[in-house]
């Protein structure tokens, strides 16, 4: 049992709770089940990987995405989102031209995931390394998104970056999966502080 919370725990977004909980179900599932998912997570890991700038899901013979390789996109504005569906979801749009960070995850102290949980070394390399003047965080308006705006805005702040969130137009709690083009341009142009 420690040994599985101990991988679970290594997923980005996960602490030491969720494993446990995670676990604790896993345990609990039918032989079969337990095969499919462990089949399935074998199957994932061989077709695809990371974007090894922005951690972005890509198949597994690439090294880095077309967003992050490509010369078209400004990149002096990292966009933040919370996972490569919040992303894939914003390219749909086709309105937003710079690049992307995904964090894996959002900072929830209740549920036990810190900021060590979540891409954020990272996103602090990359302002370090490129020369980003905006950061453009898209987390879903929640406490947990909220929280990690916030946590990411005093951290960078200090560095001279100027760090934005989408404007409130979007329903609490939804996501961009659900949300019209429209609503997502606006929410994008009309960013504010956070
Ligand atoms: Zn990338």
């Amino acid at each position: 049992m420690a040994a599985l919370i101990d991988s679970l725990q290594k997923l980005p977004g996960i602490g030491h709770k969720s494993a446990t909980r995670l676990a604790y179900h896993i345990v609990g599932l039918s032989d079969n089940d337990v095969n499919l998912l462990a089949d399935t997570i074998r199957d994932i890991k061989q077709n695809t990987r990371p974007c090894s700038i922005c951690f972005r899901t890509i198949d597994a013979n690439m090294e880095v995405c077309d967003i992050c390789s490509s010369t078209e996109r400004d990149s002096s504005m990292i966009c933040v989102v919370k996972d490569t569906r919040d992303l894939d979801a914003l390219e749909r749009v086709g309105f937003y031209k710079g690049k992307y960070h995904v964090t894996g995850g959002l900072i929830s102290p209740l549920s036990g995931v810190t900021q060590e949980d979540i891409r954020l070394k990272e996103l602090i390399g990359r302002v370090a390394e490129e020369d980003v003047k905006e950061i453009i965080i898209a987390f879903e308006p929640t406490v947990e998104g909220d929280a990690t705006a916030l946590f990411i805005s005093r951290l960078l702040t200090p560095a001279g970056v100027k760090v934005t969130k989408l404007a409130r137009g979007l329903p609490i709690g939804t996501d961009f999966h659900s949300t019209d083009s429209l609503t997502i341009v606006k929410a994008i142009e009309n960013r504010t502080l956070v």
